[in-house]
């Protein structure tokens, strides 16, 4: 009984040394990725769903709960979370998540950012200091981010070395292959004039040659008016699209006005995991955005 019991300590005590790490990510995306590199070793919470405008995210109690407990958090940076974000570190309390620090991990810093204004005036609208944010429609992105995330899992729990190197040495021997055949998939689309619904593709464009023509919103983050809405649709006529995009998360008013009007698709992509059905992992979210790509074409 004595020796049940011995054997019984021994399990608790280890099961406890390897507790997971605890990840607050920000976004989906991340979640995704931190996940491919740190399987069973990271308990994963997920701040936004692929739904939501993650440039707008109430910093809610449940959040600040989850960020006070967090050894490492896992965002976009390049101020994508600036209206959320500032609120849930300071009230989290949690020194080991602060800018600057070991647990504080901003993807956007890892990747050359695109549309880096020269003059910053927000009264243009989402304008970002850094660039535009949204580093994650273009696949070639995830290599150095997932270099660095895995680097600084390693960091944080040196006694799984080995097994974050597995991983990240699987995933990006992965990633690589599935970029060859996205880019093969994805060669219909090279120079295909698109109109964007919210100016959140600059990467995506610039990894598949895909030509932004215009864009739906006056400003970034701000709906459109009708007669907005109407100059785009007159501009149309020198300058043709294909078809129109969206992220799920988007409302889907303007750019379905556009296309019933310009007789071209509103096509939604999904943007981040869980954007769409198909959408269930980082492979598939860049299977699917092609797919619905291509789809848009015929
Ligand atoms: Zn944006």
């Amino acid at each position: 009984m004595n020796k049940l019991l011995y054997t019984f300590l021994l399990l608790l005590l280890s099961s406890h040394a390897q507790a997971a790490l605890n990840v607050f990510a920000c976004e989906p995306e991340w979640a995704a990725l931190t996940q491919q590199l740190a399987g069973d070793k990271a308990s994963i919470y997920t701040a936004t769903g692929a739904l939501q405008d993650p440039h707008r995210v109430e910093a809610r109690p449940s959040l600040i709960a989850k960020a006070r407990s967090a050894q490492l958090l896992v965002c976009t940076g390049a101020e994508l979370e600036i209206g959320w974000m500032p609120v849930v570190l300071r009230e989290s309390g949690n020194s080991t998540i602060q800018p600057g620090s070991s647990g504080h991990f901003e993807a956007a810093q890892y990747v050359t950012m695109l549309e880096v204004p020269t003059r910053l005036d927000r009264s243009e609208g989402d304008v970002h200091a850094a660039g535009n944010p949204h580093i994650q429609t273009d696949a070639r992105n995830f290599l150095p981010v997932a270099e660095a995330l895995s680097k600084r899992l390693i960091q944080l729990d040196p006694a799984n070395t080995a097994y974050y190197q597995q991983q990240y040495a699987a995933f990006n021997q992965q990633w690589r292959v599935a970029i060859a055949r996205w880019e093969k998939q994805a060669a219909p689309l090279k120079n295909i004039p698109i109109i964007v619904q919210h100016q959140g593709f600059p990467y995506l464009n610039n990894w598949l040659g895909l030509k932004q023509v215009a864009e739906l919103e006056p400003k970034p983050g701000m709906e459109p008016s009708a007669a907005y809405l109407g100059s785009v649709l007159n501009e149309l006529q020198q300058h043709p699209a294909r078809m129109v995009l969206r992220a799920a998360y988007q409302d889907e008013r303007s750019s379905e006005w556009i296309a019933e009007r310009a007789h071209i698709p509103a096509v939604v992509v999904p943007f981040s995991v869980g954007g769409t059905p198909q959408a269930t992992d980082l492979f598939t979210m860049f299977d699917d955005t092609i797919q619905r790509l291509l789809a848009g074409l015929k």
